[in-house]
């Protein structure tokens, strides 16, 4: 696997200590399955593990698109809230998922307290909740697609969705998706409509093919739901 990673040296925006941290080869990477949320297994090694870094001196800690925009406004917040209980420690090494866990659990909890972008929250939670769909606590990675999905629908209606690191085209499929997936089939069904009537739809083929595939299997499963709640309203 070490030679799936490298070493990058990084500074803080915070305290200017200089760390080196992992990151991982993207050009060596093996898709072995894309899931219906984006969601996408490589051989060998989980680049969300890698996303976030952290300093090791101060405890400051987003992925590496969010890492440098350090408002100098936070200062304090950040100094008072996280710094000052920072457990001095180290996450530049391997990674295992547990640690994985806690570095995206402290990205997100920095995000939140410095009042980052919706969309960003959303996928630091979807992140989080694909890693507990890999340790198989369905509970928590319900519970985490049910925070990625209040954050991105947010994230729509109140953000321009560029700044976040995820486009517009591939947050209206998202949102619709993690509806299906909490059994909002309607719901999700409107979101899937978004995406598709998206006028930059025809540049992204693949997702314009889920879409409707996707489309197609809500509105089964909620002419399914329809069909069953009404069998129960005659028997009662
Ligand atoms: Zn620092």
């Amino acid at each position: 696997m070490e030679s799936l990673l490298y070493d990058k040296t990084v500074s803080c925006p915070v305290c200017k200590h200089s760390f080196t941290t992992k990151k991982v080869r993207s050009r060596s990477l093996q898709i072995v399955e894309r899931q219906d949320d984006l969601n996408t297994i490589y051989k060998g090694i989980n680049p969300n593990y890698y996303a976030v870094w952290i300093c090791p001196e101060c405890g400051y800690s987003a992925t590496e698109n969010e890492f440098d925009s350090f408002n100098p406004l936070h200062r304090r917040v950040f100094e008072e809230n996280v710094k000052s209980r920072w457990n001095k420690r180290s996450y530049c090494g391997v990674r295992g998922i547990k640690e994985a866990e806690e570095t995206l659990k402290l990205a997100l909890l920095i995000g939140q307290l410095l009042k980052k972008s919706k969309s960003y929250l959303g996928t630091l939670c979807l992140k989080l909740a694909w890693l507990y769909r890999e340790a198989s606590n369905t509970k928590k990675e319900r519970e985490f697609l049910q925070h990625a999905l209040t954050h991105l629908t947010q994230s729509y209606q109140n953000e321009r969705l560029e700044g976040g690191g995820i486009d517009e085209i591939t947050a209206t499929y998202l949102v619709g998706e993690l509806n299906r997936s909490m059994g909002n089939f309607r719901e999700a069904i409107n979101w899937y409509n978004k995406t598709l009537e998206h006028p930059n739809i025809k540049s992204r083929r693949q997702l314009q093919l889920k879409t409707r595939e996707q489309w197609r299997l809500a509105k089964e499963q909620y002419d399914n739901e329809k069909e069953n709640s009404n069998a129960q309203a005659t028997i009662l």
